[in-house]
């Protein structure tokens, strides 16, 4: 483990940046000096290996150091006020935000999945903060064999129902199929076992196929003076074809594309020209001609994509995209050059869009907005209509931005259930928002298990332990205290009687 190697993964890196990551390296290494991982290896392999992953996303000198530093507070020794001496506001901001993060457990109730994606976003605020999370979670999942078992199902399951779709919506498909491949083994163990059975019977079969296949596609694009192109080929990954088993009812021969070639080229307009010269040598497959270039898919996805006879007795799933394409369809906004850097907070806010289906970016043609605008949540919705009206530019102020981010607040109790309440909400409300008889009884509360008075607002990601007494009733003052018209409406109950 040496700072060089994540160096080495750096494009464009100034000095500046090389001595920022170089700090940061060190800080960490000592932050963690002692720490061991379950399986027994130093802590510091997992912060090294996340700062790798985020290394080859692409992503700036900030972030990987933020990522170096990710576990440093929680885990390690270091305090806030030393990270913001050394490092500043923008790296402490990042890497507090992931260690709140962390704090969010997902233990399996479908209900609350959608809240906590959007409690993932409310608090994450910056999209670094999620790539940092994600390559974080990664270098956990690979390493999930050595967390004591009674974990292992909670972690994997919170994975695929919690990072793996926002990391779809975000398009970052290199980490989305690495993650549900990792995860896949531990919630659907039989299922797993299923799908790489088929897979295997499979690809032995195609390997030698596709072997000869690649060297043919090589040779008609040479003679046809297309200069600068990549052609490899990818077997479709565990989990997706498990997806699309189960939709064609486990019956392998109707995937098309287990296993697909790809053709990449240096010029985006080659594209249809390629797709020409291959549909001139093989037979396509009628309806498998897809055109992602001037239809991309809803997370932005494109290429154009066919299906063709080989002539060795099997068909092949061709995608022929450009560098810039294949890039976007790995890394998704992570391939984003104004991620890269801090720009305007319009930029910085941009991503937010991403998580839209993407016609709705696309268009202001108001009924094909309507038509796709029906699965969106109302608190994306918006949060882009807020988005729209910064300026170009601009830098809105801090509590604005507040607003922008919490128009609701996301509290735990103790057990990790999320309760999702307006701003300015207090102990008494989520009190209230668990139970009646809770509200009723409330004795005592501490937030973050600390003694907080009724009145105090809570903030996101605190987590609530509410402590009941049952000669406790409700009292007049409590009304001023509350947010919520369920809180309101038992204490004013309570109060009559
Ligand atoms: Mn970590």
């Amino acid at each position: 483990m040496k700072v060089k190697e994540i160096i080495k993964l750096m494009e464009f890196s100034s000095k500046e940046d090389i001595d920022l990551v170089s700090s940061a390296f060190s800080f960490a290494e000592e932050a963690h000096r002692d720490q061991k991982r379950f399986s027994g290896e130093p802590y510091f392999i997992h912060i090294f290996e996340t700062a790798i992953t985020l290394a080859e996303l692409g992503m700036s000198a900030t972030t990987i150091s933020a990522g170096l530093l990710h576990d440093c507070l929680e885990d390690g020794k270091a305090t806030q006020e030393e990270l913001k001496e050394k490092f500043g506001k923008e790296i402490l901001f990042l890497v507090e935000g992931t260690s709140k993060l962390g704090k969010i457990k997902y233990r399996g109730v479908k209900r609350h999945s959608e809240s906590l994606r959007k409690l993932l976003v409310a608090v994450s605020q910056d999209i670094r903060v999620i790539i940092i999370k994600l390559a974080d979670r990664l270098h956990n999942m690979k390493t999930l064999q050595y967390v004591p078992e009674h974990k292992q199902y909670r972690i994997a399951n919170e994975t695929l129902e919690i990072y793996v779709p926002i990391a779809y919506r975000l398009g970052i498909r290199k980490l989305n199929r690495e993650l549900e491949d990792l995860a896949f083994p531990y919630v659907y163990p039989d299922n797993f076992i299923k799908t790489k059975k088929l897979l295997k019977t499979r690809i032995s079969e195609d390997n030698e196929k596709l072997k000869k296949f690649q060297r043919s596609v090589i040779k008609l694009l040479a003679k046809k003076k297309i200069i600068d192109f990549r052609v490899d080929y990818r077997i479709k990954t565990l989990y997706s074809l498990f997806n699309k088993l189960e939709r064609k009812d486990w019956n392998i021969d109707k995937i098309y594309d287990i296993s697909a070639m790809r053709i990449i080229i240096s010029n985006a307009d080659d594209c249809y020209k390629v797709l020409g010269l291959i549909h001139g040598m093989w037979r396509p497959l009628p309806g498998r001609i897809k055109d992602y270039i001037a239809f991309p898919k809803p997370n932005g996805y494109r290429a154009i994509h066919t299906t063709i006879f080989t002539g060795y007795g099997n068909v092949v799933e061709i995608q022929i995209k450009d560098k810039e394409m294949y890039r976007e369809s790995e890394y998704g906004v992570a391939s984003h050059a104004s991620f890269k850097e801090k720009k305007t907070d319009k930029d910085n806010f941009l991503w937010i869009q991403r998580l839209l289906p993407f016609k709705f970016i696309l268009n202001g043609n108001n009924d094909r907005k309507e038509k796709n605008l029906d699965d969106v949540p109302v608190w994306l919705k918006d949060m882009v209509e807020y988005q729209k009206t910064i300026k170009d530019g601009e830098d809105i102020k801090e509590d604005m931005k507040n607003d922008f981010f919490q128009q609701r607040i996301f509290a735990f109790t103790p057990q990790g259930d999320v309760v999702d309440l307006p701003i300015g909400s207090t102990p008494i409300d989520f009190a209230y928002s668990i139970h009646s008889d809770i509200g009723n009884h409330i004795s005592e509360a501490k937030v973050n298990g600390k003694m907080t008075s009724f009145d105090t607002p809570l903030m996101n990601g605190d987590i609530i332990e509410i402590i009941t007494k049952k000669n406790v009733i409700p009292k007049k003052k409590w009304l001023s205290y509350v947010k919520t018209a369920s809180a309101k409406k038992h204490i004013q109950a309570s109060l009559k009687k």
